[in-house]
């Protein structure tokens, strides 16, 4: 029989679903797969093992007896350990949160469950969700499966590398600047930033609470649409949330899989086509461009001229929220606690707590953030980057007055080497310099595999209006059924 991890999430909910196979075989095989290969490429932080075959004997005691199943029962999952699971050990990246175990689940994590999917750990992550490269992580770097001397992105790569890696057919990341495609583009996997708003946020340990989204990783176009219409729609508990069905994302990415993109206008962003790229990844991009023109899209070229400025902007507003959010973690409500030997005052506790418990990149971020809130520099710094955010919006607005959706290489580089950046900060931030733009407009984005550059994978990144989801998968879905399957070597 082949191998069950080899099979997408939509052919192992069919599978599941009609009897061929049991939601307990589906996750002993990917477990299996994790005990074969993870030491290796250290996806996971933490392995759920007793809680995930639990719940597939669950799915498969309601299969038997007959009752309704969810769209995804029996389909393994894994989330990035920056959401919190009921009594499921959740660090952020972070020996701060090292031995925190949440008394509740997150509105994501309880939609999984609801779903009928198996919960098969929490995945590895930058500190706080704070990097390109997962090498900011307290707990030890994750190894890209198609080169492990390489960086599996971040700030998610624990996400997008056991995907690419078989093991598990689905996975949650979040996407505050890129932390969701980027990772998906360097391992030749699907990566979707939702509209902000479209997922919820309760449960999601905070870093930049205005541009923080949820979103879906998978190994093909539709199968992040099956997650994504079952985690995404209203949420009460986040005032953020928007009061409106998710757009018919599945619907969307089986239209695009018949290939026919005849009548849809795609806008190559201009400032991102040219300087700031490898050219290896440039190629693929050009390529992927000619590819959508032969499936019958018209693409233009628009200029954004105010994306140049998304990344100094995004480095202000980020960091800013971050300062804020990051507060709470004071050694006295919950997490670590350092110094508490009834000598020392609360003030010296909450000192010696941040300094032992926060990495030194989570630690330049609130410094910056916080220089850039401070009286006399706010408007300088955190004010003069709102109207930055406010131009870039209307560069998104005035571009798809004249296309659907704009088009551009999810990354400027493929998978660097571990090690290689993590000297210079802005030389790792510059990871995300494609991605951010959508964030601090609030928009979709999707980042699908597009080619090979140097034998390793280049994502293509789809952006859309708000709310119009649906329409970057119908391209990313397209382009799918037109190029690839990109399969890193065996492990
Ligand atoms: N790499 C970016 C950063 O370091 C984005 C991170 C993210 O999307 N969470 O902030």
């Amino acid at each position: 029989m082949t191998d069950l991890t080899s099979f997408s999430a939509a052919e192992l909910a069919g599978l599941v679903a009609r009897g061929e196979s049991s939601a307990v075989e589906v996750t002993q095989a990917h477990l299996d797969r994790i005990s074969a290969v993870d030491d290796r490429v250290h996806a996971f932080l933490h392995v759920d093992t007793e809680g995930a075959l639990d719940a597939a004997r669950d799915v498969d005691s309601r299969r038997a007896a007959g009752e309704p199943l969810g769209p995804l029962a029996g389909v393994p999952v894994a989330v990035k350990d920056v959401l919190t699971t009921k009594g499921v050990p959740t660090t952020a990246g972070s020996k701060i949160l090292a031995d925190w175990r949440p008394p509740y689940d997150s509105t994501i994590v309880r939609r999984l469950r609801a779903a009928g999917t198996v919960m098969l750990g929490k995945t590895n992550m930058d500190e706080f969700a704070m990097g390109s490269s997962t090498e900011y992580s307290a707990f030890g770097p994750t190894h890209n499966p198609w080169d492990l001397s390489r960086i599996p992105g971040g700030s998610g790569g624990g996400s997008s590398a056991a995907l690419a890696a078989y093991e598990t057919p689905l996975s949650i990341g979040s996407d505050t600047g890129g932390s969701i495609r980027q990772p998906g583009a360097v391992t030749g996997t699907v990566g979707v930033k939702p509209t902000y708003g479209g997922t919820s946020r309760y449960g999601l340990i905070a870093f930049s609470s205005s541009l923080d989204t949820p979103g879906p990783c998978a190994r093909t176009v539709l199968d992040a649409a099956l997650l994504h219409e079952v985690i995404g729609g209203h949420d009460p508990l986040d005032s953020t949330s928007i009061p409106a069905p998710v757009p018919d994302v599945v619907a969307a990415a089986r239209l695009g899989a018949s290939g026919d993109l005849t009548g849809v206008r795609l806008g190559v962003v201009r400032e991102f086509a040219g300087e700031g790229a490898e050219p290896g990844v440039l190629a693929a991009f050009r390529a992927a461009v000619e590819t959508l023109t032969k499936l019958g899209a018209e693409v233009v070229e628009v200029s954004c001229p105010h994306f140049q400025y998304a990344l100094p902007a995004y480095y202000l507003i980020a960091p800013s929220e971050c300062s804020s959010n990051l507060a709470r973690f004071d050694g006295v409500r919950f997490g670590l606690r350092v110094g508490d030997d009834g000598i020392r005052s609360l003030e010296e506790v909450m000192s010696a707590t941040r300094e032992a418990g926060f990495g030194p990149e989570v630690k330049r971020r609130v410094m910056l953030g916080t220089y850039a809130l401070s009286s006399g520099y706010y408007d300088a710094y955190y004010g003069q980057a709102q109207k930055v955010r406010t131009l870039i919006s209307r560069d998104f607005t005035t571009a798809f007055d004249q296309v659907d959706a704009l088009i551009s290489p999810t990354t400027p580089f493929v998978a660097f080497q571990v090690g290689a950046r993590t000297a210079d900060p802005y030389q790792m931030y510059l990871a995300d310099l494609f991605t951010i733009p959508s964030n601090l407009y609030g928009g979709p984005g999707i980042s699908v595999p597009c080619g090979l550059a140097d034998g390793l994978p280049v994502g293509l990144q789809v952006m859309a209006p708000t709310m119009a989801d649906d329409r970057m998968y119908r391209v990313a879905a397209a382009l799918e059924s037109a190029v690839g399957p990109f399969t890193p070597p065996a492990l």
